[in-house]
């Protein structure tokens, strides 16, 4: 099953991702946990997406965009794949598109988990992550309502809404039940 994960910063993407991969047998893809994992490394990639990261920014598309399509030509992304924070534009949607093309795939369904903007305010100050601090916050909750949420409408056709209020539990039996349709 090949899936994307769409929802705003604090959503509990995340989280639900790492169930539903081992429910559904694909690997969990996070962009935001591949640039931490390169900044901890201190690669080149890391060095360069660090600076937006820490602003709250988005890392330059190209840059990102190459570093998924080197993720998805991995082996264990043959079958299937969860995309945990990508594509956060329309630009990456369209370039996502093009990578699916080129292997004769395409997505099988986007899931927003939809969840009120001071819950998500909380959780993120509960999670105590680097680029969890109020200004950061407010800047990711920016560039979510003005790049990434046209994304609903781009993917209208394709779209399970989840209500992603409640238990991890609840919200994972909901997404479940709603993939099985
Ligand atoms: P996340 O873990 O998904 O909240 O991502 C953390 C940070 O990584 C974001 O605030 C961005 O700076 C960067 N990032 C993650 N995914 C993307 C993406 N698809 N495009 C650009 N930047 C991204």
């Amino acid at each position: 099953m090949r899936l994307v994960l769409l929802g705003p910063p604090g959503a509990g993407k995340g989280t639900q991702a790492a169930i539903l991969s081992e429910k559904l047998g694909v690997p969990h893809i996070s962009t935001g946990d591949l640039f931490r994992a390169n900044i901890g490394e201190g690669t080149p990639l890391g060095l360069e997406a660090k600076s937006y990261i820490d602003a709250g920014k988005l890392v330059p598309t190209d840059v990102t965009a190459r570093m998924v399509e080197s993720r998805l030509a991995e082996a264990d992304a043959r079958e299937g794949f969860l995309l945990d924070g990508f594509p956060r534009t329309v630009e990456q949607a369209e370039l996502l598109a093009g990578m699916l093309e080129k292997s004769g795939h395409e997505l099988d369904g986007v899931v927003q988990f939809k969840v009120a903007e001071d819950v998500v305010v909380e959780r993120m100050l509960a999670r105590g992550r680097a680029d969890d601090n109020e200004e950061t916050i407010r800047t990711r909750l920016g560039v979510y309502r003005d790049e990434t949420a046209p994304l609903i409408d781009h993917y209208a056709d394709v779209i399970i809404p989840i209500e992603a209020e409640g238990s991890v539990e609840e919200i994972n039996a909901r997404t479940m039940a709603a993939l099985e349709k």
